[in-house]
């Protein structure tokens, strides 16, 4: 390279005289703007061809674009169209207006985590919320811990370490990732004890519980996927009467445990820790973020002693959830207190009930819109589909519900080009890919307004694409 190209880009200084770098400087301050600067001179001097002087002000600009982009944060707001409402890729859970507003004071102000405000002295950080969860399920205790794997670890891990905890081959699940039940129970220092077959198991398989060598009984929920045909499993009333006969804790890993009766809205049941209590349970592990609508928390009830016993493991230090998550935790509680109203205010359960035919106006008043915004690429289509609850729970149970499928027209454009077009819109759209189309179930689609208002967008998407 010439020594004279090279000199005739601009000083540091003197870019930084700029009106433009004195913006820069406001919001992003002065070493960043510095440090940028330098970085896109560097790229000039290594890729100056000799064609002239480079403007200042492209420099300066180049600037800007390259600060702003380091600035955009990488988490950022998606729409869920996928059909699976609660998707754990998707962060599961949108946490109802009450719980938001109450996150919202737990971290801007000092509050009463572990402070009474009767006596003045020291208070339980979960006092206010295993009010609730024990009012709400009939057992003795509750405590908090991060997510649910860490409610199966610190049960496990409390009650029967070093122990032989059996479980039956037709529930040693896997929940995505890293969380198999097998690998939880070694990292929890417990001796996985199978028993039965994977489709049938029997009473008399459990038996040996009688023998005096094993810790624990466990019953883990089948959440995310179902055994059918010649299948038999032992229901819970009778594990847990044969656990207490055996001297042995009972435990049972809902996953995803609604507080409530999902059959009152139609849906498929699901199983209660409610009921898991009443069946004798010693304890009970679910998530709050899945059919709760919560904040991401493992709830684990159960009775005074075995709970209590799990509160003091050093563990539980390591796996307890911060204010936020108890204030959020807390609110998504009393809203289910209201149970005409908990449907309509928890953004889950909202979803999960909404009307089909409510869908179906939704998808026919913005089909047209997309149709225009893509400018003949696909040919869109009402469609009607199906919605999974997701996150394990009821795997098997399909909602109706409607969408729109796009049909590629365009050799060029394919299905995956349109989903990839949708991903690159301000707000991003998550939709799914179904026998060369794209497909999005709108029944997650809330703002509908700020959905349609991007659709615009769409063409100028295309070239990008
Ligand atoms: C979802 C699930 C878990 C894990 O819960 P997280 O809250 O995601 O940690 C464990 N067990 C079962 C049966 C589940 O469905």
């Amino acid at each position: 390279m010439e020594a004279d190209e090279r000199s005739k880009l601009p000083a540091i200084g003197e870019l930084m005289q700029s009106v433009q770098a004195q913006c820069m400087t406001d919001d992003f301050g002065r070493t960043a703007t510095v440090a940028m600067l330098r970085e896109v001179l560097d790229r000039a001097r290594k890729t100056i061809n000799g064609a002239g002087p480079i403007a200042q002000d492209e420099l300066l600009a180049e600037c800007a674009r390259r600060l702003e982009l380091a600035q955009m944060p990488a988490l950022k707001r998606v729409f869920n169209l996928t059909g699976t409402v609660l998707h754990t890729n998707l962060g599961r859970a949108l946490l109802s207006e009450r719980a938001i507003a109450a996150a919202n004071v737990a971290m801007r102000y000092p509050v009463n985590l572990e402070f009474d405000l009767a006596t003045g002295r020291r208070g339980q950080r979960e006092e206010h919320v295993e009010r609730l969860i024990c009012q709400m399920t009939g057992a003795e205790a509750a405590t908090i811990v991060n997510n649910n794997a860490a409610a199966v670890l610190l049960a496990l891990n409390t009650l029967a370490l070093d122990g032989e905890v059996m479980v039956s081959r037709g529930e040693l699940v896997e929940i995505g990732g890293a969380f198999r039940i097998p690998e939880v129970m070694s990292r929890a220092g417990c001796h996985l004890r199978e028993v039965g077959t994977t489709n049938r198991t029997h009473l008399r398989d459990f038996m040996p519980a009688m023998s005096g060598d094993v810790a624990a009984i466990m019953k883990v929920h089948a959440s995310n996927y179902e055994i059918t045909g010649f299948t038999s499993a032992v229901p819970q009333k009778e594990l847990s009467a044969l656990a207490a006969k055996a001297g042995v804790p009972f435990i049972i890993d809902l996953g995803s445990g609604s507080l409530l009766d999902l059959g009152r809205f139609g849906l498929p049941a699901e199983p209660t820790p409610q009921q898991a209590i009443k069946d004798g349970a010693t304890v009970v592990t679910f998530s709050g973020d899945k059919l709760m609508g919560g904040p991401q928390c493992g709830i684990v009830v159960g009775t005074r002693e075995a709970v209590g016993r799990m509160r003091s493991n050093p563990m539980k230090r390591a796996l307890r959830p911060d204010k936020i998550v108890l204030a959020a935790l807390e609110a998504t509680l009393l809203d289910h207190l209201n149970e005409e109203r908990v449907a309509e205010v928890i953004p889950t359960l909202r979803c999960l009930t909404r009307d089909t035919g409510e869908i179906r106006s939704q998808a026919d008043r913005l089909a047209p819109k997309i149709a225009q915004g893509l400018q003949g690429l696909a040919r869109i289509e009402v469609v009607e589909c199906f919605s999974q609850i997701g996150s394990g729970a009821q795997p098997v149970e399909r909602l109706p519900s409607s969408g729109l499928a796009l049909h590629p027209t365009d050799p060029c454009h394919s299905a995956q080009a349109l989903a990839r077009q949708f991903r690159q819109l301000p707000i991003p759209v998550i939709g799914r890919l179904h026998r060369d189309r794209f497909v999005m179930d709108l029944r997650c689609l809330d703002d509908e307004r700020a959905f349609a208002s991007q659709i615009g967008e769409l063409s100028g998407g295309v070239s990008a694409a």
